[in-house]
């Protein structure tokens, strides 16, 4: 039976099967590769992927889309709360205290659990790959962010359960698969959390401080990344096997490692890693994130300027409005792609956007203080002209493309790397498409990005590697 890897992204997901002769991606019943992470319940029934993104807008109460990072947290996680106020659709309260959606489903009010969401959505997948290969799939491979904790983990194996699909635990670094592995978790992490927590005791024996314990007591990510059991596959791991599987020109196991730095930057979050090889042989460095920094919070930067300006220049409010505010954001979104291969002048026009108003927006009449979206830093702007261009995008966006350093920074430090001893670095996601990311990239390792790598099919071609 046929293993199929899954990349469960948090706007889209791709399919990849290792088949004889290599790994293949599988494209939906629309032709397309990238299967869009949404859900849209109607009065009928319900559609998911391509089908589900037409209804965005039309059903947007019930279009549930940007949910794969809700999966598994408590309904009064901050996170979710913040979530919650750009989400069209409504969130609940599950009787577990987690996170549901309701929404009108066959004529009846319904409250869905995110697990049950993602698993409609691995059942969609689950279709897709079942019509392709003309035969039943029930082995796979997900992606799994890096920052995912152990609960985000079995609530994402739950809703593979519920598409009737069986992901195997193969992300096991005490066993070794096609490649070898270091043990997992790591003696050396090990030894370093054993060490830290034995310096916290006795901190606090002699503190006896009592605001210790409860920040003692709070799950620390790092570690409990590094110890958690991995029941799905690491994103960054998943990233170099795919790139270890192909480069044939590896140093031998004795020779020097050959060091590459792996960058996916998506839609949502951002992620990191420093990986040693030699023929045969990976070795995780060391991994960062930015959990929080993703494609979507530069369209939402867009999205804030230009509905303060629609409201100075046509007295209209788009965020009073959700049909408005969707549209508008999914032209932000394309104005952003627009940016990343254009150099020209640009401008944003979208016909009745609200009051019967057709609107034209451009980076101009913005010369007050904005507040800075997801940082409430102030920034001031001087646009004034009656179109866009690239560098008054990035200007916008500068405090994003300054997060972007800091996880690159931790990588060098955490793995003890100078720019020298890389040897390239590798970069995948669709975000990293966005020139001032690039070289932001390429200025903190000092060499150019490659692209060795499919941005948008490696982590799913990794999944599936990962059985072949
Ligand atoms: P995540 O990995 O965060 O869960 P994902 O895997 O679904 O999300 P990707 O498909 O890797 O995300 O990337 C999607 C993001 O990349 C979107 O924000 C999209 O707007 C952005 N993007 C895609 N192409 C471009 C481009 N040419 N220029 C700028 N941004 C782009
Ligand atoms: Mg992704």
């Amino acid at each position: 039976m046929s293993v199929i890897g899954y990349d469960l992204g948090n706007l889209s997901c791709y399919i990849a099967v290792a088949r004889q002769g290599g790994i293949e991606t599988i494209a939906n019943e629309f032709s397309d590769r990238n299967t869009p992470c949404i859900v849209s319940l109607t009065s009928k029934e319900r559609s998911i992927g391509s089908a589900a993104k037409t209804q965005i807008i039309s059903n947007y109460k019930n279009t549930i889309s940007n949910f794969k990072r809700l999966l598994g947290r408590p309904f009064d996680d901050p996170f979710v709360q913040n979530e919650m106020k750009d989400l069209p659709y409504k969130l609940s309260r599950t009787a577990d205290g987690g996170v549901g959606v309701r929404v009108k489903y066959a004529g009846e009010d319904v409250e869905f659990s995110m697990a049950q969401v993602c698993g409609m959505l691995l059942t969609k997948l689950r279709s897709i790959t079942e019509v392709n290969l003309k035969k039943p799939v029930q082995d796979c491979v997900l992606s799994v962010p890096s920052f995912f904790s152990e609960v985000q983990r079995r609530n994402l194996l739950a809703a593979a359960r519920i598409a009737n699909l069986n992901c195997l635990r193969l992300f096991n670094d005490t066993t070794a698969g096609k490649i070898s592995t270091p043990c997992f978790p790591d003696p050396a992490y090990l030894l370093t959390f054993f060490q830290i927590t034995k310096i916290f005791i006795i901190f606090f024996q002699i503190t006896k401080l009592s605001i210790i314990l409860p920040w003692l007591l709070k799950p620390k990510f790092k570690f409990h990344h590094m110890l958690s059991k991995n029941y799905v596959s690491n994103i960054t791991y998943i990233m170099a096997l795919a790139y270890g599987i192909y480069k044939q020109d590896l140093p031998a196991a004795e020779e020097k490692p050959r060091i590459i730095i792996f960058v996916d930057m998506g839609h949502s979050s951002l992620q990191v890693a420093a990986v040693a090889f030699n023929k045969g042989k990976l070795k995780v460095l060391a991994t960062s994130f930015d959990p929080y920094l993703g494609g979507r919070d530069f369209d939402r930067l867009l999205f804030n300027h230009f509905a303060d300006l629609f409201k100075d220049k046509y007295r209209i409010d788009v965020r009073t409005n959700k049909r408005a505010e969707l549209r508008l954001l999914i032209e932000c979104e394309k104005l952003k792609k627009q940016l990343s291969s254009n150099s020209g002048r640009m401008t944003l026009n979208i016909e009745c956007l609200m009051d019967d108003k057709d609107v034209q927006g451009a980076m101009t009449s913005l010369n007050s203080c904005l507040c800075i979206y997801g940082w409430g830093l102030f920034n001031c702007y001087s646009f004034n002209h009656d179109y866009i261009i690239r560098t008054d995008f990035e200007a916008l966006c500068a405090p994003l493309i300054q997060r972007v350093e800091k996880p690159l920074r931790t990588i060098l430090q955490d793995a003890k790397l100078q720019s020298q001893d890389i040897t390239s670095i590798e970069i995948v996601g669709g975000a990293t498409r966005m020139p001032a990311v690039k070289s932001t990239i390429a200025e903190v390792f000092g060499m150019k990005v490659s692209t060795t790598l499919n941005a948008d099919e490696a982590v799913a071609r990794g999944c599936a590697l990962q059985c072949a």
